[in-house]
């Protein structure tokens, strides 16, 4: 026993172990084929940013700012820095920043842990994983369609069904004012039903409203005037043209008119991927088009589009579907005795190692009984054995620990210098 005291992690924060850790790393290397068969190409960003990039990119009135972001003032500076509760604002920054975006446009992918202040459950964490893809420069409606088709190929990939695309269109600026008066105009006439919260907002933010989970809210949001019905033709138009190319590809949507994304920077396309399977935090996947951004960040005006997948959320479903079999540590388990045996054994591994096998030397010096204790909890298919009988005749000793792969011995003994290629053979 310690005379300390333990130290937590913190709530909300979660530790990966093996063997999940090895799901995630699968799922990774999954998605990373994935998206360079589309041409994505990674951007690394620092975690910390100035907090008003968010406020400003995120904007004032939205639940990220108004409450989840862990902010703190730099002691050596005075700098107020944020921790990144999302990819794309530190993404346009560094495009900006980097004269990145202005001779091509630009696809571009991000992976890793973002964070918010929120109330942990089932699938909403303090520091949480996303898979987010940006496509900068490009007006659409194709590349939104693309996106969207991407996303419809991921979920195959990972052999998920009942993932189903919702859609809506946030049109441009005037469509939007017009709305936002006549919506305006709709709350206040119903502000005996609103929240707290939506009274607080019905002025800064009316659209979010309507976004509300709040049961009692519903009559009143499913009431409200409809941004779609203040679409002018060309938000249509556009609207109509990612549909077409979702109907060309056979991939199913609905339209929901009450979809507005929890950010305020989105314009036209806006979706979402949603499932049943995973309780109250079912949205899988958001994005949506911000043609504002770049240049309310101090770009010179572009337009772009993208989305973000909560990983968690995504390995959640993954596991559910088809749980894929636990990873092994090793494939040959390499069990010797005496210093000498120790020796010759370490040596025979990184042979094996130079043929590309995955190996692992036993440490420390037990008798052989909890060495192979050890080699067949590690998963490896067969078991080397360097003792004092190997060294002298200098052949090992392998056991084939798995049926599957012995073929018709148990046990063989095959010379030192044939170990890697016979081992090959059969592994
Ligand atoms: P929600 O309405 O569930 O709070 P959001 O609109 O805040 O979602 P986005 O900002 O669009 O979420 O983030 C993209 C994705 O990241 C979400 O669709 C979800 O899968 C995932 N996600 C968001 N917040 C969390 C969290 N706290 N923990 C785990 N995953 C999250
Ligand atoms: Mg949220």
């Amino acid at each position: 026993m310690s005379e300390f005291k333990k130290v937590a992690g913190l709530t909300g924060m979660k530790d990966t172990l093996p063997p999940e850790s090895a799901h995630w790393e699968r799922l990774e290397a999954l998605v990373r084929d994935w998206l360079a068969a589309y041409g994505y190409q990674n951007m690394r960003t620092p975690v910390l940013e100035h907090t008003r990039l968010f406020t400003r990119g995120i904007g004032e009135v939205t639940d990220i700012v108004e409450k989840e972001m862990y902010s703190f003032v730099d002691p050596l500076n005075d700098e107020r820095l944020t921790m990144r509760p999302e990819f794309t604002a530190g993404i346009v920054r560094s495009a900006i920043e980097q004269n990145f975006l202005y001779d091509r446009p630009r696809r571009i992918y991000a992976m890793g842990p973002v964070f918010r202040h929120e109330r942990p459950q089932r699938g909403r964490y303090r520091q949480f994983h996303q898979i987010d893809v940006e496509a900068l420069g490009f007006p659409g409606p194709d590349v939104d369609a693309e996106l969207i088709l991407m996303l419809a190929r991921l979920w195959r990939l990972l052999g998920l069904s009942d993932i189903r695309l919702e859609l809506n269109s946030l049109g441009q600026a005037s469509e939007r004012a017009a709305h936002r008066a006549a919506l305006i105009a709709y709350l206040e006439r119903h502000v005996d039903v609103l929240d707290e919260e939506a009274r607080r907002r019905m002025h800064s933010n009316p659209l979010r409203v309507l976004d509300t989970k709040n049961p009692a809210m519903q009559d009143m949001a499913n009431g409200a005037p409809r941004l779609f019905d203040f679409l002018g033709p060309e938000s249509l138009a556009h609207y109509q043209g990612l549909c077409a190319r979702l109907d060309d590809a056979g991939v199913a949507y609905t339209l929901n008119p009450r979809l507005v994304r929890g950010l305020d920077y989105y314009n036209l396309t806006v979706f979402e991927w949603v499932t049943d399977r995973l309780g109250a935090q079912g949205t899988v996947c958001g994005g949506g088009r911000y043609d504002g951004l770049i240049e309310l960040l101090g770009g010179k005006p572009a337009p772009a589009v993208g989305f973000a997948i909560g990983m968690e959320r995504l390995l959640d479903l993954w596991l559910q579907d088809a749980p894929p079999p636990t990873p092994d540590e090793c494939q040959v388990y390499l069990v010797h005795q005496g210093d000498d045996g120790q020796r010759r054994a370490a040596r025979l591994a990184e042979g094996l190692r130079d043929a590309g096998l995955r190996v692992l030397v036993h440490a420390g010096s037990t008798g052989f009984k909890s060495q192979f204790r050890r080699a067949d909890a590690s998963g490896a298919i067969a078991a080397v054995i360097v003792g004092g009988d190997e060294l002298v005749s200098g052949a090992a000793t392998v056991k084939w620990l798995r049926t599957e792969a012995s073929g018709e011995s148990q046990q063989e003994s095959i010379a030192f210098d044939q170990l890697a290629q016979h081992l090959k053979q059969r592994i």
